[in-house]
């Protein structure tokens, strides 16, 4: 394996990498110290990538929405940040689009 050969970071090396700072930051930590540091940089890991993923699928579905409410014409009503509970109960933040109806005034943000 030539790590030369791929400069490009994968999430886990560079997760990889930090642990072994925190270790050398950290030489006496106990066996829990260690699991509780691998696991909220797992839990930040895993919250940016899923923010990255949402935020990715929103940028795509970008174009006007029909109002779920009465079939209206939305418009942009802003961007709004929504909290998202993930399934293990994180939170995850995201900016996202919201929607007004002409007619109806009803909000909404795209699925997801
Ligand atoms: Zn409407």
């Amino acid at each position: 394996m030539d790590k030369e050969a791929n400069p490009k970071q994968e999430p886990v090396d560079e997760l990889e990498q930090r642990m072994r700072q925190w270790q050398e930051a950290n030489p006496e930590a106990t066996l829990t110290e260690i699991e509780e540091a691998v696991e909220a940089e797992l839990a930040a890991v895993r919250k940016r990538l899923v923010e990255g993923l949402v935020a990715e699928r929103e940028a795509v579905g970008e174009e006007e929405p029909d109002c779920p409410e009465c079939g209206g014409r939305m418009v942009k009503n802003g961007r709004r940040e929504r909290r998202l509970r993930g399934k293990e109960g994180q939170d995850i933040e995201l900016d996202r689009q919201q929607w007004r109806c002409l007619w109806c005034g009803a909000t909404l943000f795209p699925p997801g």
